[in-house]
């Protein structure tokens, strides 16, 4: 039997609590002889104990409805237990969920918690604070210590806030430790990715591996505020590590010395810490509960030649929807919405080995 439980942050993001506990009731009759538990955090640092408790009370999955601030809590309170991690996002910027391609919408993600298969991941240290998406020095830190202050949440504000630091922001210098070699660099961030994004498809570090024991240390230099425009398109467009402004390493640890003492972020959060930071990986420390096969699934799709799509199986587009049928590989990767994604697999699993095998032949 199954004993899940399910940690939910009141106060984070987006506001369909009501739809999300409506899913979980609905799989719960589903899954009769499931075990579940709510608990509702009251305040900061509560999920972490709360998560830590449900581990040792024989929990085999912790679920953390929230945004990347109440992940990283339940998260934490998780690493080295025999119990996994599930995540129904619905914060603002859901870092570490979609990296791992859980979905979006709340029915999908649901079905995830019921239905996803395990997969290992890393968790990053900054000096004593775990964290699993990203942790780092610098602007975004600045950024986001203004952000968490302010009322307001959402990308909007966040941009907002953005635009507000540029302006005044002066880069640091820092003295760096990675590899066996020490340089000083002057730098307007630094970031250090477990995952590859900050969230909202913001990739820092695209290349991030989360199961690799290595973490991607981004450092990016003094920019002019020309170049931001082409900055931003990168970030988004996963190609920052072409920038010429921008260096990434991977290291399974790095210091970084700094002036002062000063701000940092991990996972959106932000702390003061002092002018030594260590940065270090644990390689595959816990478990995430993430959908089986539908990145594969849809990857694959978008990849088929169009003479490979018109010999599947009507009964293939009756389940996927009729309308996908005619869309090019280009539109499918812009118009399959996301609930779409995390819904189709489970349907469709039979089909998918027949494909595979016909595309195999095909490309041979
Ligand atoms: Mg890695």
């Amino acid at each position: 039997m199954r004993k899940i439980a399910f940690i939910l942050n009141p106060i984070s993001g987006r506001g369909e609590k009501k739809e999300i506990l409506e899913c979980i009731n609905g799989m719960l009759v589903k899954y009769p002889d499931c075990d579940a538990l709510f608990y509702t955090t009251k305040g900061v640092g509560d999920a972490t104990v709360a998560a830590r408790n449900f581990a040792a009370e024989g929990y085999d999955t912790v679920v953390a409805i929230g945004g990347d601030g109440t992940v990283n809590e339940v998260a934490k309170g998780l690493v080295g237990t025999a119990c996994r991690l599930a995540i129904i996002p619905v914060g603002s910027g859901n870092g570490l969920a979609r990296h791992l391609g859980i979905p979006m919408g709340c029915t999908e993600a649901v079905y995830t918690v019921f239905e996803g298969k395990p997969q290992s991941i890393d968790a990053g240290k900054i000096n004593d604070e775990y964290f699993f998406c990203t942790a780092g020095v610098g602007f975004d830190a600045v950024v986001g210590e203004r952000f968490n202050s302010s009322s307001t949440r959402g990308l909007v504000s966040y941009m907002e806030h953005c635009a507000k630091e540029y302006v005044k922001y002066e880069p640091e210098e820092y003295e760096i430790d990675l590899l066996g070699v020490k340089f000083r660099q002057k730098a307007f961030l630094i970031t250090f990715a477990n995952s590859s994004q900050w969230g909202n498809n913001v990739f820092i570090a695209p290349d991030a591996n989360i199961s690799d024991g290595m973490m991607d240390v981004v450092i990016w230099r003094s920019s002019p505020m020309v170049t931001m425009p082409l900055i931003t398109a990168e970030l988004f467009l996963r190609k920052i590590k072409y920038s010429e402004f921008v260096d990434t390493y991977r290291c399974k640890e790095v210091v970084v010395r700094r002036k002062g003492k000063g701000v940092i972020q991990f996972d959106g959060e932000s702390m003061e810490m002092g002018e030594e930071i260590r940065v270090s990986v644990q390689h595959n420390v816990l478990e995430v509960l993430v959908p089986e096969q539908s990145k594969n699934f849809f990857q694959l799709l978008e990849t088929m030649p169009q003479q490979l799509r018109e010999m599947l199986p009507q009964q293939f587009w009756d389940l996927l929807g009729e309308q996908l049928k005619e869309l090019s590989p280009q539109q499918l990767r812009e118009r399959v919405p996301q609930q779409l994604k995390g819904r189709v697999p489970q349907q469709l699993k039979e089909h998918l080995k027949d494909i595979e095998t016909k595309f195999k032949d095909m490309v041979k």
